[in-house]
């Protein structure tokens, strides 16, 4: 079968995905987290008309022909209804943020202003409306403010706040089980034997899952053995959104992981991707019934930069539409520094260090390019997509660039 191209796994990954129900979490809690119903405004912010400015609400009209005198006749705070009304000729004392007395239509800041304990004498004319924030300026009740996969940020908190959504719904985060393969792999603090090497994928992957917004409900690690490899992705599977599995899924004697997958009956949407490095990446849906769209199953290389690579293209993508994210990736575009490495037939991912310019991004290989190497990952590098039908993309070309994280 011909390799797909990224943008065709992509798509294939995501018509086997629906969004995830949604679950509601205190406002303390939601940084990061995805809308799942539109927000809606149950109130005015500001809630009522209140001053702009520290200094006096009054009658325009009273203004008119300032300089002029007027009575001081009681102070509005912020905080306290103002229980007093503003007749011609009188002023009242005001906050910023307190409420506009009734009778009042306009407000003069203080520094047009000069006054005594109950004196005032107003400079200059103001106009109706003059510093009042009205009641909805900034939102009107019933409007919707914010939709169904926004990802929360500060403001949106802060907003959230202002409407009252104490607790907001938000999409429930996809739960991630992770699977590493290898009689070679040794968790970071225990001790090599001859022939042992760090399990480094397990960690990355964890990380790069939570990154993407999703929860890590299982580790595990398999030797390379057919039927512990079954039992191990069988547990892995339970109750998983999604499974990536790493290493073993090369054709070599010791390859379990497609074998056993097929075994549990996964179904597989496609294997292998026009992608360098990370192409060996095999996609199967386990588990789908009529009612249950079933774990999506990532069968990721076991290289480092491999492994992460394919996460990012594939993986973090799923992760997205199951959070039902409006915003994805941080895609760009970019110019190639110095000459980006391609090869005929595959979207190569170089990775690279990203300087801004005055013509924007300028992207650089960050090191050597091996899919065993994770140092060219370390930092903050942007990946840069050259395309399949490129041997190498010469300096001074525009390139797309993706943004980790
Ligand atoms: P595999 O895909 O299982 O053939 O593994 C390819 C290469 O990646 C081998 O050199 C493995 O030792 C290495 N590798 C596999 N899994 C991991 C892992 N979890 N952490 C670090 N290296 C790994
Ligand atoms: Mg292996």
């Amino acid at each position: 079968m011909a390799r797909l191209s990224i943008q065709d796994a992509r798509n294939a990954v995501l018509e086997h995905i629906a969004r995830v129900e949604a679950e509601e979490v205190a406002l303390d809690d939601a940084f990061g987290r995805v809308l799942a119903a539109d927000a809606v405004a149950p109130n005015d912010v500001p809630p009522f008309a209140c001053s702009a400015m520290d200094g006096f609400a009054l009658l325009a009209a009273d203004t008119e022909s300032a300089p002029v005198r007027l009575k001081i006749v009681g102070e509005a705070r912020a905080g306290h209804g103002a229980g007093i009304r503003v007749e011609p000729g009188t002023a009242v004392r005001i906050s910023t943020g307190a409420p506009v007395p009734d009778g009042a239509d306009a407000i003069v800041r203080q520094e047009l202003t000069e006054s005594g304990d109950d004196e005032l004498l107003v400079s200059e004319a103001v106009a109706v409306g003059n510093d009042v924030r009205y009641a909805g300026e900034d939102i009107a009740r019933g409007e919707t403010t914010l939709l169904a996969g926004t990802l929360l940020g500060s403001p949106e908190i802060g907003h959230l706040a202002s409407l009252n959504i104490a607790e907001p719904p938000v999409v429930r985060r996809p739960r991630v089980a992770l699977v590493s393969t290898g009689d070679e792999l040794v968790a970071p603090g225990r001790d090599l034997k001859p022939g042992e090497i760090r399990d480094a994928n397990g960690p990355a992957l964890t990380a790069a899952a939570r990154a993407a917004g999703a929860e890590v409900i299982t580790s595990l690690q398999v030797g390379d053995d057919r039927e512990s490899t079954v039992t191990t992705i069988e547990q892995a599977l339970r109750g998983a959104d999604v499974l990536c599995t790493v290493g073993g899924v090369s054709v070599g004697p010791h390859d379990h992981v497609r074998p056993a997958l097929e075994r549990l009956g996964a179904r597989e949407i496609f294997a292998r991707v026009s992608l360098k490095p990370g192409g060996q990446v095999c996609f199967y849906v386990a588990g789908e019934t009529e009612s249950d769209p079933g774990t999506l199953a990532f069968a990721l290389p076991g290289n480092p930069a491999s492994a992460l690579m394919a996460f990012h293209v594939l993986v973090v993508p799923a992760i997205y539409a199951l959070l039902g994210r409006s915003h994805t990736l941080h895609t760009t575009r970019g110019v190639a520094e110095t000459d980006l490495p391609g090869a005929i037939g595959r979207t190569t991912v170089v990775r690279c260090s990203a300087e801004m310019h005055e013509d924007g991004w300028h992207v650089t290989p960050n090191g050597d390019q091996g899919s065993h190497i994770l140092t060219s990952l370390l930092g903050l590098p942007a990946l840069a997509l050259v395309p399949e039908d490129r041997e190498l993309l010469p300096a001074g070309e525009p390139v797309d660039i993706e943004f980790v994280g």
